[in-house]
């Protein structure tokens, strides 16, 4: 299935410019974009993935992980395949770099966007999230799908690398309620030798999506020896604390995947010492990930310190939302930030 990939622009060369990302591909007749799902057929950028899903599955929220967005419900969560990054780590690479790895060839199941929020809705979801690949490279899917989720009462969360372009933060922002963004290092070599891509966009998109009012947390993966000193994860929860120290941060724990098997798991106490640099800049609510820590990914007030949700289990087997209906703390009613129903 394809569809006119309307994020995208002529230029006077004949080329036809992507304004998807900031990849920012410009594409004679016949060629792809960095994503491999995105292709100029008869002058056109086309999507090839419109209307085709490669995952689909029904989530608990906190696994996205979404922990201030509407906690202890499911999420009707799909993705495509195809990729702006290529992250030796990725833990999605048999979706994610598919068609690069296979002659641009292009798999999925029919889920058109209809399908996909009648499904959410079948099954008791109180939103959808794109997921599992990057959601910006196949656009024009989500956004018709997030309009009529709108429509039909669910709200739509991106799991994304945070490469979006503003025009397409901007288009997509009235439907759009929530981000998770990767912050995955705070050194453009990491971003260029091991993803293909730049600090500066992640940086820009989360402070936008922020300013856009799109309710944003954001996930950092500590892989060890790349990204775990002081000094880097510092660097990290400083910049999220100047944005706002109310934007939950996740920071998890990596293991052996795709091209990068020759590091190990992180170890537990790396995440602590993460936790603990996270707090001391100033971050309200961090939360470790990948690994079980219960009382380092439950919620507790940042006035009384009180618990406020509780979180038990594999993620979000087990949530106990203590908060208010309108996400007051119970016990001294501080508001806490985030999108409660
Ligand atoms: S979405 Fe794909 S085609 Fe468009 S700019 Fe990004 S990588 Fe290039």
């Amino acid at each position: 299935m394809s569809s006119l990939a309307w994020l995208s622009h002529k230029l006077d060369d004949g080329r036809v410019a992507c304004d998807a990302c900031n990849q920012h591909c410009k594409l004679s007749e016949g060629e792809y974009g960095i994503c491999g799902i995105r292709k100029v057929e008869n002058g056109e950028l086309i999507l090839l993935t419109y209307g085709l899903a490669a995952a689909v599955n029904v989530d608990p929220v906190e696994k996205k992980p979404m922990f201030h967005f509407l906690p202890g419900s499911h999420i009707f969560s799909f993705g495509t395949v195809g990729c702006n990054f290529a992250c030796k780590f990725c833990q999605n690479a048999d979706i994610s770099q598919y068609p690069k790895e296979h002659h641009h060839e292009i798999i999925g199941t029919p889920l058109p966007p209809e399908k996909a929020v009648e499904l959410a809705l079948e099954y008791g979801c109180r939103s959808i999230a794109y997921t599992y690949n990057e959601p910006v490279v196949f656009f024009e899917y989500t956004y018709d799908t997030a309009k009529l989720a709108h429509e039909a009462g669910l709200k739509n969360v991106y799991v994304t690398s945070g490469y979006e372009t503003h025009k397409a933060i901007d288009t997509l922002a009235p439907y759009l309620d929530g981000m998770n963004i990767d912050i995955k290092a705070h050194t453009q070599e990491f971003y260029k030798d091991i993803c293909g891509a730049s600090l500066k966009p992640v940086l820009d998109t989360v402070e936008y999506a922020y300013k856009k009012g799109i309710w944003v947390e954001t996930t950092t993966l500590l892989i060890p020896g790349l990204n775990d000193s002081d000094e880097e994860i510092r660097a990290i929860a400083e910049f999220q604390a100047a944005l706002d120290p109310s934007i939950p941060w996740h920071i998890s724990a990596f293991h052996p995947m795709y091209k990068m098997q020759d590091r190990p798991r992180t170890p537990h106490s790396t995440l602590k010492r993460a936790y603990d640099i996270g707090k001391a800049a100033g971050l309200k609510y961090v939360y470790v990930g990948n690994i079980d820590d219960e009382d380092r990914e439950s919620t507790y007030c940042p006035s009384c310190g009180q618990l406020v949700i509780d979180r038990k289990g594999y993620i979000g087997q087990y949530v106990t939302n203590h908060l208010t209906p309108k996400g007051r703390c119970p016990y001294c009613a501080t508001p806490i930030a985030g999108v409660w129903n």
